[in-house]
């Protein structure tokens, strides 16, 4: 049986009492049989999203044209609110994107039978404790199959997410997709471009951090899904890498990424660390008589091609600014390093929502550092990161100054100390010494700094 929460049934109930037809369904069936915690708890009933807006009313439409009402609940973990949504079937599929209509219908069955999996496609009803199980979910649940519910050739052409979902549910799980889906997937994969990047970027994050990562990239790339995502990565593929652990560049890309802690930002810096590489290798003859491959630039060039790819996933701002300078300085070595390059590093990296300084972004590329370093069949042994790691800790200690806010001295004393008034020039004052400080942060006394304000090039003396 299904441990349903207590809140999740109060929301069932409700709306058995009023006479409609309630089911859990989707990934909590699932992932409850699985004895995984649920990532959220969905509904299928028959009430329409009016009747739902009725009995609940703080309730809000979320996904009105699909049939989608949420219904907030206090202290429900995970999630913020129950998702009631109508049984419905998908009327047909516009440029491969999303259902163009959907039509409400009355019964479950249909509904189950529109979804994309077999171990999807179950559905429990929490009142009498009744599973239900029309397209066999429950053996392929046991087996560890992935299946598509269906004919499997017209089920992922329809959707082509399908064919991701797949190989992300075998991230996530450790499945393995059954031989008739896995085809379909195969001779599919040209269909891929269709999707917005949105799309394959929900499914592609998830992927990179689920536990089987590795396995899941391999069959991707077996499935042609990965080049058909990501063609940048398709030279990667009959790369040599001449690592002992790794014979082509997309294997080491492979091991390099299950390396890395489970965050999307590190694992997708980790899958394109080394995209440049093949068009970035010079043959060259060493003294020894081998031949042997050197790179020139592909930090700078897999930077410029990540943004690209970053781009066309949609991916935010931050996360793609974050992404492309772990490319860029992933091979970054110990002689450029210092306490002061470190400080510049948590005064300007890029930083994601709440982090208020660069450290977390200086960690991930100490993340990643060790990751490539494992990857290349190296010991656990990593000076460079150990080295990075002390360092990082020293200044955090330090208390130095990482923004211009952090300085001892505000606007109003700059614009005292130099006697002007407001505009650029306090700005553009205020920045030099932040700069100094990242130089030296015991320059960060009110005092210190007023003195060495006189010290500010001409250049930044405006009129005021
Ligand atoms: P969770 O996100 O909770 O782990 P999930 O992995 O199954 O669940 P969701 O994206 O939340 O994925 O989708 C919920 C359910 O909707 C799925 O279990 C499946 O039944 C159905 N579904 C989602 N996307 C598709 C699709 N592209 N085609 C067919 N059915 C889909
Ligand atoms: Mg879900």
């Amino acid at each position: 049986t299904i441990h349903v929460p207590a809140a999740v049934e109060a929301v069932c109930r409700h709306l058995a009492g009023a006479g409609f037809q309630v089911y859990l369904v989707g990934g909590c069936v699932r992932d409850s049989l699985l004895g995984r915690p649920p990532r959220d708890w969905d509904v299928a009933t028959d009430a329409r999203p009016p009747q739902v807006l009725d009995l609940f009313p703080e309730a809000r439409p979320t996904g009105i044209a699909f049939g989608t009402v949420t219904v907030p609940l206090q202290g429900l973990d995970p999630g913020d609110g129950v998702e009631v949504t109508t049984f419905r079937i998908d009327l047909e599929y516009r440029d491969a994107h999303r259902p163009g209509r959907v039509a409400f219908a009355d019964r479950l069955e249909p509904d189950l039978a529109r979804r994309d999996f077999t171990i999807n496609a179950l559905a429990y009803e929490p009142l009498r404790g009744e599973l239900v199980d029309l397209a066999r979910g429950l053996d392929d649940l046991r087996r560890g199959v992935i299946r598509a519910v269906g004919d499997p050739f017209a089920r992922l052409h329809e959707d082509p997410l399908r064919s991701l979902r797949a190989v992300r549910l075998v991230a996530e799980l450790g499945f393995r997709i059954d031989p008739r889906t896995r085809q379909a997937a195969r001779a599919l994969a040209g269909r891929l471009p269709l999707l917005s990047g949105e799309r394959i970027r929900d499914e592609l994050l998830r992927l990179l951090v689920g536990p089987h990562a590795g396995r899941a990239l391999r069959e991707a790339s077996w499935l042609g899904l990965l080049s058909a995502a990501i063609p940048e990565l398709a030279p990667a593929r009959a790369f040599p890498q001449g690592k002992p652990n790794a014979r082509t560049l997309l294997e080491h890309v492979i091991q390099t990424v299950s390396a890395c802690p489970p965050d999307p930002v590190v694992r997708l810096a980790a899958l394109l660390h080394d995209v440049a590489k093949p068009q970035t290798a010079q043959r060259q003859w060493a003294p020894s008589g081998r031949e042997r491959l050197t790179f020139y630039g592909h930090d700078v060039e897999g930077a410029v091609m990540a943004g690209d790819v970053c781009q066309r996933l949609k991916l935010d701002r931050r996360r793609r600014e974050a992404v492309v300078s772990l490319v860029r300085w992933h091979m970054v070595s110990g002689s450029d390093l210092g306490k002061k390059a470190v400080r510049r590093w948590m005064a300007q990296a890029p930083r994601l929502e709440d982090e208020e300084t660069g450290e977390a972004w200086v960690r991930r590329l100490i993340a990643l550092r060790r990751a490539d370093h494992l990857a290349s069949g190296h010991g656990p042994e990593n000076p460079f990161a150990d080295r990075l790691e002390q360092m990082l800790a020293e200044v955090a200690a330090e208390a130095s100054a990482f923004t211009v806010h952090d300085l001892a001295v505000d606007g109003h004393r700059v614009m005292e100390l130099l006697g002007i008034g407001p505009g650029p020039e306090v700005g553009r004052a205020l920045s030099w010494l932040l700069d100094r400080v990242l130089d030296d942060p015991s320059l960060n006394t009110p005092e210190r700094l007023a003195g060495l304000i006189r010290e500010l090039p001409p250049a930044h003396h405006g009129q005021g």
